[in-house]
């Protein structure tokens, strides 16, 4: 049997349905189910890699930032974003597979809880 496809696989699968806002080749993006910020867009490789600890020396993820500087732009977000890797428990990561969440639309504080 094949590992089962993840949860955005399945959306880059158009079996989960999302509001896909950009694709390419190696990336796929849509909006998260639960916003954190007015724009929160997740930018998901096609290749399943889990996270960063898991990272190839190649892939799809070399494409993640330039997907998330025409994504940012495509949003409008002209007054800044942030850009956001969870990896495993302490980082709080909920899904295993690789995705930076793109945030913008209001001021962002920091440090991140
Ligand atoms: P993580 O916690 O792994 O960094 O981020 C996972 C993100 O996926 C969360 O922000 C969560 O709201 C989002 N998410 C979980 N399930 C779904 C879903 O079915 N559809 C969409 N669009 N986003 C989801």
């Amino acid at each position: 049997m094949p590992p089962m496809a993840t949860l955005f696989t399945r959306i880059i699968n158009r079996e989960i349905p999302a509001e896909i806002v950009y694709e390419d080749d190696h990336v796929v993006a849509f909006r998260d189910i639960d916003p954190k910020a007015p724009t929160h867009i997740l930018i998901v490789p096609r290749q399943e890699i889990p996270g960063v600890a898991e990272l190839p020396d190649s892939g799809d993820h070399l494409h993640l930032l330039n997907a998330a500087k025409k994504i940012a732009e495509q949003e409008g977000l002209t007054n800044g974003y942030r850009l956001v890797i969870n990896q495993g428990n302490d980082g709080g990561q909920t899904v295993p597979h690789l995705h930076v969440h793109l945030l913008g639309g209001r001021s962002l504080s920091w440090p991140p809880g």
